[in-house]
């Protein structure tokens, strides 16, 4: 009985090992992803998102897709950190916008979903800020943010056993 326990926790632990690798996607999920959304841009879109994005990325919205990631630990950019992900309690695979949608420290909409909507709603005032001149937002950084957190918000909800209650 102890025996086939302390297997199955060295299976657990054994997948703990590799739970890193497969918890994100990388920068080769994100471009993949990018790759396959930039294939169902109409031609509004595909002209809007090749008109933001840096010069770097030659036209190629998946180029930029693992941007956010790499900025993320530079101090300038720390405060993006939080938007990578949401935390829901007990480790429960629901989500509710309200209840979960906040940093460590509590504060409101900042999580990937609260970033989606900021950085879309952003890019909503393309047209306008076009048409005035006058640009609000850097819609730049919006296309490249969003582009990064739809990848992010698509990663699996996983759930980590209570290992000190499986061993008592
Ligand atoms: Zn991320």
């Amino acid at each position: 009985m102890i025996g086939s326990r302390f297997s199955y926790i060295g299976r657990i632990l054994a997948l703990l090992q590799v739970l890193p690798g497969i918890l994100a996607w990388g920068k080769e999920g994100h471009y993949a992803i990018c790759k396959i959304a930039e294939g169902f841009l109409n031609e509004d879109a595909a002209t809007t998102v090749k008109a933001l994005l840096p010069d770097y990325a030659k036209g190629d919205l998946a180029a930029v897709c693992s941007w956010a990631d790499e900025i993320r630990h530079n101090f300038h950019w720390r405060w993006s950190g939080p938007l990578h992900y949401v935390d829901t309690p007990d480790f429960r695979c629901n989500y509710e916008y309200c209840r979960d949608c906040h940093d460590l420290s509590g504060n409101k909409d900042r999580c990937v979903t609260g970033a989606i909507f900021n950085y879309s709603m952003q890019l909503m005032t393309y047209h306008e800020s076009k048409s005035t001149s006058e640009w609000k937002y850097n819609l730049t950084e919006a296309l490249m943010f969003l582009s990064h957190f739809i990848g992010d918000v698509h990663q699996v909800c996983f759930f980590l056993p209570d290992l000190e209650n499986m061993v008592s």
